[in-house]
């Protein structure tokens, strides 16, 4: 008898011919937070072998993978019905001990070799229980505590109670997007519904040196460490000096438009640095109708600048749905720092909310250092790498 967590998985279960495609990633996913913990696959769920791990400090981790949608901590015995009997009555004694009255035994029998089947084993078992502990009684409907029995083929799991987690779907299997990441409180919210889905990410920022200081700098990297939470393997952050594209859009376009120009600028690096990366999607914290850089036709024209899919997990939230997500997660501690992503100085004081996208690109024609002005500073771009996991590390490349 052995302490294991068991993790279930299901609306990967539903994904009949990539099924194994998952399953694979979602392991690799699992292993490498709870490592050195062992990692077995049963059909249908994932078991992760305590041994002489914390179990506290492997399911304080769990949460952060992706991909899983419930879990238990339990036992794994073999098939050996005398010692289930007797793990199912030390459980009992447990329970009785806290208190609780009334129970269940739901057994479920995926290895069909086994010569009990599931009614057997919930009546047999119950039935055990009972003589040991009268003071108990059976209610199947809504049970103060269940026994909760797992025939498998290789062993038998047992537990008590299950733990939502957040579901979603490995990070990796829907491919590598970039993240536009403000120092705010939207984009890093984005960034994780877009991890919950899948997809692996690397983030950029644009930053206006040296009106904004080291400090923005530390701030974006503690929001990458947040996020870096749920990457497997390492999180790149890139970091863009834009302050000679921001001024020369300030010096040379109506400042109505100053703030589409520079978002399409925005746009255009971040497509350049998602091309070389193969990055296939750009993921902001945009909302409809938020501000003015946010209404459609606003976002049709920075979209416009890219070429790639633009994905905006928060289109339908309002502020108070994404406060609320940015706090269980732990970024909005860290995005109402008071330290700024871009100088306001480079803000129009009434920007336009809606645009002709004609007019915005004869407009970008007529600034013609913006090109090369868009290169240097792409040229300029810092890397930082952020060791995954719960104690996620920085280190400048
Ligand atoms: P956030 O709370 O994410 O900052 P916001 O409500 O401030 O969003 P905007 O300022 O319109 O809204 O920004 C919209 C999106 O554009 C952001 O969510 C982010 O994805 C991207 N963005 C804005 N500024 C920057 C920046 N300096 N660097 C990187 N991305 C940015
Ligand atoms: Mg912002």
């Amino acid at each position: 008898m052995e302490p294991v967590f068991i993790l279930r998985y299901a609306e990967i279960g539903l994904k009949g011919k990539n099924r194994e495609f998952f399953e694979k990633k979602l392991i690799e996913n699992v292993l490498s937070i709870v490592r050195p913990a062992a990692v077995n696959k049963r059909y249908g769920r994932i078991v992760v072998r305590v041994g002489r791990n914390d179990p506290n400090e492997l399911e304080s981790r769990l949460r952060y993978v992706f991909g899983i949608q419930n879990y238990s901590y339990g036992w794994s015995v073999p098939h050996d019905y005398e010692l289930l009997k007797q793990l199912a009555l030390e459980i009992a004694r447990e329970k009785v001990s806290q208190g609780f009255k009334t129970f269940k035994v739901s057994a479920k029998r995926g290895y069909k070799e086994f010569p009990k089947n599931s009614l057997e084993i919930n009546r047999e078992v119950g039935a055990f229980v009972l003589e040991h502990f009268p003071q108990l009684t059976v209610d199947v409907h809504n049970p103060e505590f269940q026994i909760g029995i797992d025939v498998r083929e290789k062993e038998i799991l047992v537990f008590t109670e299950k733990h939502a987690l957040y579901g979603g779907l490995p990070v990796g299997v829907s491919g590598k997007a970039l993240l536009l990441l403000s120092g705010g409180i939207d984009s890093p919210v984005a960034g994780w519904y877009a991890m919950k889905r899948g997809l692996e990410i690397q983030t950029i920022t644009f930053l206006s040196p040296p009106m904004t200081t080291e400090k923005s700098v530390q701030k974006i990297l503690d929001l990458g460490k947040v996020l870096a939470r749920y990457v497997p393997g390492t999180l790149k952050m890139w970091i863009i000096p834009f302050t000679p594209v921001q001024m020369y859009i300030k010096e040379n376009a109506p400042d109505e438009y100053s703030l589409i120009l520079q978002r399409r600028s925005m746009m255009r690096i971040a497509t350049m640095l998602a091309r070389r990366n193969k990055l296939k999607a750009i993921i902001t914290g945009e909302t409809l109708g938020q501000v003015a850089s946010q209404t459609l036709s606003n976002m049709a024209a920075i979209e416009d600048a890219s070429g790639l899919i633009i994905l905006r997990p928060l289109v339908g939230f309002d502020k108070l749905e994404t406060t609320k997500v940015a706090k269980e997660i732990g970024t909005f501690e860290i995005s109402i720092l008071p330290y700024i992503d871009s100088c306001v100085a480079f803000a129009p004081k009434h920007p336009a909310t809606s645009c002709n996208i004609n007019t915005i690109r004869e407009i970008e024609k007529r600034l013609e250092k913006l090109p090369d002005l868009e290169y240097e500073v792409f040229k300029k771009r810092e890397l930082f790498k952020i060791t995954s996991g719960p104690m996620a590390q920085e280190s400048q490349f």
